[in-house]
């Protein structure tokens, strides 16, 4: 049996515990040590990425969460009221992603508790998720025998399964123009902002289609006032969920940007580099099928839902496994109005110790 009380008290104490980005030191070592507590095999690797493991029969699972947390995430103090957790007002809450750590070690005490047969379950718990996945792309993914598994880095009512993310591209351009006293000898200069203007309005952005967005988000240029500006640097992105929408979109934000240049006299530098690679499952899939079929012994209806975000499943999918990310209740994260019900926690741990139970 689920133990709500135990499994609050676990998400609580994790939250207190500092972990932004890249300061994952502290986390890393109380989650080793409670992972080593409950009888798994751990180990840690130089970015703190956690990999432990739990002996059973049957087929491997994987379950995994990241450990660090957005600003402002310092001296957390949770607050709860009528079952839901908020943080202070201050600060994050840190349920992004404490609450998916929280729900596989009260699993895993279930399991230890109730001396239950399992499967072999693989535990990893990733660093650095937030800046741009690099705990999880660090680390040696080779020694991992699961080929299906649940991540918990997503929110939403209980039984919510994330079954598509979008292949995400990122775009730095610089343009170089030509530097002049603006008062002097403008004709001598070419405007770098002008360029990077005209290509930007001649670009589709934000929603492109149902399955596509693009966006430009910085921007910066310029010395002074009364100088030509001859340098202008733009950082940008396109998703989407079908390869091809997402290479045409690229293309366009690409040919903007070298026509503006080559009507005004300009040059431009281009970088597109692909973030992560998208993932498309349906209820067809084995991972889907078994979380849906678990929801369902508990009376819970699954909903099936696509993400415009990229999380370490996005990574593990392109390593040929199958990883879903499960709804652990968390609401409004990367806000200081973040939450989450302890019920709804409670709910993602019944359907994971069912999926767990299923599987053996
Ligand atoms: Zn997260």
């Amino acid at each position: 049996m689920i133990n709500t009380t135990r499994l609050l008290e676990t998400f609580l104490d994790l939250v207190r515990i500092d972990s932004p980005s890249g300061e994952e030191d502290k986390i890393s070592q109380e989650l080793a040590a409670r992972l080593r507590h409950l009888g798994l095999d751990v180990q840690t690797d130089a970015l703190h990425n956690i990999v432990a493991r739990r002996q059973g029969n049957g087929e491997p699972l994987l379950l995994m969460a990241h450990m660090d947390t957005v600003m402002p995430g310092r001296g957390i103090k949770p607050v709860t009221r009528d079952g839901v957790v908020y943080s202070d007002g201050t600060t994050i809450l840190g349920a992004d992603d404490k609450s998916g750590i929280a729900v596989i070690l009260e699993v895993l005490h279930v399991l230890r508790e109730e001396a239950a047969d399992s499967p072999p379950l693989e535990v990893v718990i990733s660093a650095q998720e937030e800046t741009g996945l690099i705990g999880i792309k660090g680390l040696d993914a080779t020694g991992l025998e699961s080929k299906i598994g649940v991540s918990f880095d997503a929110g939403d009512a209980p039984g919510t399964i994330v079954v598509t993310a979008p292949s995400h591209n990122i775009l730095s351009a610089v343009v170089h123009g030509k530097a002049a006293h603006a008062g002097a000898e403008p004709e001598n200069g070419v405007n770098a902002i002008v360029v990077a203007a005209q290509a930007v309005t001649a670009m589709p952005l934000g929603r492109i289609d149902e399955e596509t967005t693009a966006n430009i988000g910085t921007i910066h240029g310029g010395l002074a006032r009364n100088i030509v500006p001859d340098r202008v640097e733009l950082l940008g992105e396109a998703r989407s969920l079908q390869e091809a929408k997402l290479e045409a979109q690229t293309t366009k934000m690409v040919e903007a940007l070298q026509s503006a240049a080559k009507r005004q006299g300009a040059t431009v530098d281009i970088d597109v580099q692909r973030a992560y690679n998208g993932y498309y499952l349906t209820e067809g899939d084995r991972t889907v099928a078994r979380l849906m079929a678990a929801c369902r012994a508990l009376g819970i209806e699954p909903r099936l839902v696509p993400t415009g975000g990229g999380s370490d499943v996005n990574i593990l999918n392109a390593l040929g496994k199958q990883v879903v990310n499960l709804s652990t209740g968390m609401a409004s994260v990367h806000t200081v109005e973040e939450h989450v019900a302890v019920s709804d926690m409670a709910a993602c741990a019944e359907i994971v110790l069912e999926f767990v139970r299923q599987s053996r």
